[in-house]
């Protein structure tokens, strides 16, 4: 079996379209869906990021305000501005970048942004949300991956989900969104003494890991949907994910690519989650 790729860029363009549709019929009300990010120090990565993050916002009709600070900003500091956004009306969602410099406690950040505006979805308060199945704001990785397996037409219902990571922000929410739809889930990490015996009974694969060649083909049902979350590089410095992906293909009914597949989701979400934060505001 070739399995049939997943094309998280070809599903991407479509969800922004529908984006940039809602954000126009807002903004015909007076409402423009508004993110502020915020970027603390110089890592080069997250520079990358927070970037695309705003360009994306600006090519969907979103208003985006990138803030730049100092790797020496306290945390205080951080704090009255997370306070001050968290109360303005033309911003709905708010996204620190992380990592933050070592003397920010990252927790306490999270925990300052309003609820209603946590659109990365990690507070507290939005994965008890999550957890109890109440409306709220999911993690944009997870989020855009259960997009992906919906994209397939396969109804998660009495199928067997395999989650390998435990993270919060990837694979504790993936599992709970996996349960919340049904499937029965399993979750694996570091500690699980063989993998290969929990993969291979998976109907629907998610590799949350970070370490390539994670899932080779021998790990993997026939037919079932593999969804790559990780990101790493390959011997010739080129991005590959989690799995194996030129043997699982042969194996696997789908599955997505890396760079092509999750990536592009989770700014996607991210940009969701940002207009659905404004269409709440606006009918509150
Ligand atoms: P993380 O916080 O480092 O978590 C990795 C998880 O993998 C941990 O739960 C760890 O288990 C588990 N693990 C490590 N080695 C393992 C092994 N040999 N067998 C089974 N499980 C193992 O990473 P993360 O933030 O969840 O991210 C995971 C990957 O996804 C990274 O490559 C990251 O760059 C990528 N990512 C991609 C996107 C995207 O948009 N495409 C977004 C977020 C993250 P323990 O808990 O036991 O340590």
């Amino acid at each position: 079996m070739t399995a049939q790729i997943i094309d998280g860029v070809a599903l991407s363009r479509q969800i922004r379209a529908q984006v940039a549709e809602r954000a126009a019929k807002l903004a015909a009300r007076g409402v423009q869906p508004g993110l502020a990010v915020l970027l603390v120090g110089e890592d080069p990565a997250s520079a990358v990021y927070v970037r695309n993050k705003v360009k994306a916002c600006e090519e969907h009709g979103l208003h985006s305000v990138l803030e730049r600070h100092e790797s020496t900003l306290s945390e205080a500091a951080l704090l009255d501005r997370i306070a001050a956004l968290n109360t303005d009306p033309a911003i709905h969602g708010i996204l620190v970048q992380m990592p933050l410099p070592r003397h920010i406690d990252p927790h306490r950040i999270i925990e300052a942004i309003a609820t209603q505006k946590d659109v990365d979805g990690f507070s507290t308060l939005s994965a008890g949300e999550l957890m109890s199945g109440l409306p709220g704001f999911r993690p944009c990785t997870p989020y855009g991956c259960m997009k992906l397996i919906e994209s397939t037409g396969i109804d998660l219902r009495g199928k067997h989900a395999v989650v390998i990571g435990r993270s919060n922000t990837v694979g504790k929410p993936m599992a709970l969104l996996l349960l919340q739809a049904n499937a029965t889930v399993t979750v694996c990490h570091s500690a699980t003494p063989d993998l290969a015996l929990h993969t291979r009974q998976a109907d629907v694969l998610v590799a949350a890991v970070g370490r390539r060649n994670t899932v080779t083909a021998g790990m993997v049902k026939d037919g079932a949907v593999v969804i790559d979350v990780g990101i790493n590089r390959n011997d010739e410095g080129k991005l590959c994910g989690d799995v194996d992906y030129s043997t699982v293909r042969d194996v696997a009914g789908w599955i997505t690519p890396v760079p092509g597949g999750v990536g592009p989701m989770t700014i996607t979400m991210l940009l969701v989650n940002t207009l659905e934060a404004a269409e709440r505001a606006a009918t509150s």
